[in-house]
């Protein structure tokens, strides 16, 4: 209100002068349209920069990056325990080196910073380009000739947990996903084949003309798909308690090692028969025939709406670069694709993250936590310029459909097919997967998603292990390893 009168006041003045001005009036007139002119294309250009500024900022062609890159030292990339992931300092050509004490361990979650960006390299670069040193600090850089510091990027990685994960993967192609279904928290992630981020200069031309098919540049926890195999059970057990929620208890079903249906068969693992199971035993023993069954007794709408709800074709909350997982049933598909898809195999592919996240809403009552890696950003000092706390994503089932899954879950353990987790001193819950990705040879993937402790879930894993066999058998045990450090168990 007292803008508008102030306003008001000021266009009144000029009338007083009405007849001096009048002579000039044509310059008056320019005079305005130029200053609005200049003025609109000021807050356009100020708007554009302030909303676009990490876009501007992250063009590797735009120079203003060049310039801060002489202005500050880019800031470090630290772990939740301030263990330092990657820092600059200056070489002897003058010019700053990225260093990365880890090595291959970090290389893909916190990624490189030459020859483009990736990881969390990318993620903040913003942050690390830029500095909030004091101006009494700058003044004191100046003096001694050196640049001003970049911002520090702390990050909720878990260096104990990455270095499990990864000497747990081995020489094994995958992916492994930790994290904390309760906040969101990503703890580790690791992807084999790997690469030194520190010779990325070096290696360059040979890391991006590989034609081994190994793809070591590419982040196979957020950016690869594979097929689910029975992981992907969760989701067929999700959709059938929707479309049954009072028949799960009744349901009974006598396996005898295939299922067929309309002259297609869908065998169980191995050919193994698995007699008379229920609901709970068909998960846990990971009877492909039973869930054919299921699958075929799912209508198109509810197989759709659970996919839809599980994040299936749309992109999912991650920040880091990441592929959309898929899974078809549109009204052509054919019955025997239905029993696929029920299995988690036929044309079905999800990433890594993207399991690790429908496992951390089962883990949390049905919601999903929105995966996160970075908590704070500091200023070399330490003083706080941003924090990230835990954000609610979406929900992702009920409460009680979680709490359902997360019982199954828990058979798994108990007498399914991860009994390796059996009997220790947490109680974990989880679903083994084999999924097939050579139809003629039968070589299988090695999947494990799952959480501990089961009744008060604080951490969970997502492990694939490429062409190893039975999720049982290889990826089991990596899980083990890695509830192991978590809870201290030597
Ligand atoms: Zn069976």
């Amino acid at each position: 209100m007292s803008e508008e009168i102030i306003k008001e006041e000021k266009d009144r003045e000029p009338k007083k002068k009405k007849v001096k001005k009048i002579r000039s009036y044509p310059i008056v007139v320019l005079t305005v349209f130029y200053v609005v002119l200049f003025g609109s294309m000021l807050v356009y250009i100020c708007n554009y920069s302030s909303k676009n500024k990490q876009v501007l900022l992250n063009n590797n062609y735009n120079t203003r990056q060049q310039i801060l890159a002489k202005q500050n030292t880019r800031g470090s990339i630290l772990s939740r325990d301030g263990d330092v992931l990657a820092y600059s300092q200056q070489g002897e050509d003058g010019k700053d080196v990225r260093i990365y004490p880890y090595k291959e361990e970090f290389a893909h979650v916190v990624g490189y910073a030459s020859n483009g960006k990736s990881g969390l390299e990318a993620l903040t670069n913003y942050y690390l380009i830029n500095t909030s040193a004091e101006l009494s600090e700058k003044v004191e850089y100046d003096l001694e000739g050196k640049k001003y510091p970049g911002d520090n990027v702390i990050t909720s990685l878990d260096v104990k947990l990455q270095e499990v994960a990864f000497n747990a993967l081995s020489a094994r192609k995958g992916a492994i996903v930790v994290s904390d279904p309760k906040t969101g928290q990503i703890l580790a992630m690791v992807s084999k084949p790997d690469f030194d981020p520190n010779m990325i200069q070096e290696q360059w031309e040979s890391l991006i003309n590989d034609n081994s098919g190994n793809a070591m540049l590419v982040n196979r926890a957020t950016q690869g798909l594979y097929p689910p195999g029975s992981t992907f059970k969760i989701v067929t057990s999700l959709a059938y308690l929707r479309e049954h929620p009072d028949e799960i208890e009744k349901y009974r079903y006598s396996c005898n090692g295939r299922f067929t249906y309309d002259g297609e068969s869908i065998s169980c693992f191995h050919g193994e028969n698995h007699g008379s199971v229920d609901f709970y035993s068909s998960f846990a023993k990971s009877c492909n025939s039973s869930y054919a069954n299921m699958g075929l007794n799912i209508s198109r709408e509810t197989f759709n709406r659970t996919l839809d709800d599980l994040m299936f074709n749309k992109d999912i909350p991650v920040s880091l670069s990441h592929s959309k997982s898929s899974a078809e049933y549109n009204k052509d598909t054919t019955s025997a694709s239905v029993m696929q898809l029920s299995i988690g195999q036929g044309t079905t592919g999800v990433s890594p993250i993207h399991m690790n996240l429908i496992t951390n809403a089962v883990a949390n009552g049905g919601v999903l936590m929105k995966p996160y890696l970075v908590t704070e950003i500091k200023a070399a000092d330490g003083k706080v310029v941003k924090s990230y706390s835990p954000e609610k994503s979406k929900k992702l089932m009920t409460e009680e459909e979680a709490e359902i899954l997360t019982k199954m879950m828990v058979q798994v353990v108990e007498n399914g097919t991860a009994t390796k987790l059996k009997g220790l001193s947490y109680t974990a819950a989880g679903k083994t997967g084999s999924a097939e990705f050579n139809t003629f040879t039968s070589d299988s993937h090695a999947w494990f998603t799952g959480f501990a402790p089961a009744e008060d879930p604080e951490i969970s894993v997502t492990i694939i292990v490429e062409n190893a066999g039975s999720g049982g058998s290889y990826a089991v045990p990596i899980a083990k390893r890695i509830f192991d450090a978590y809870f201290g168990v030597e």
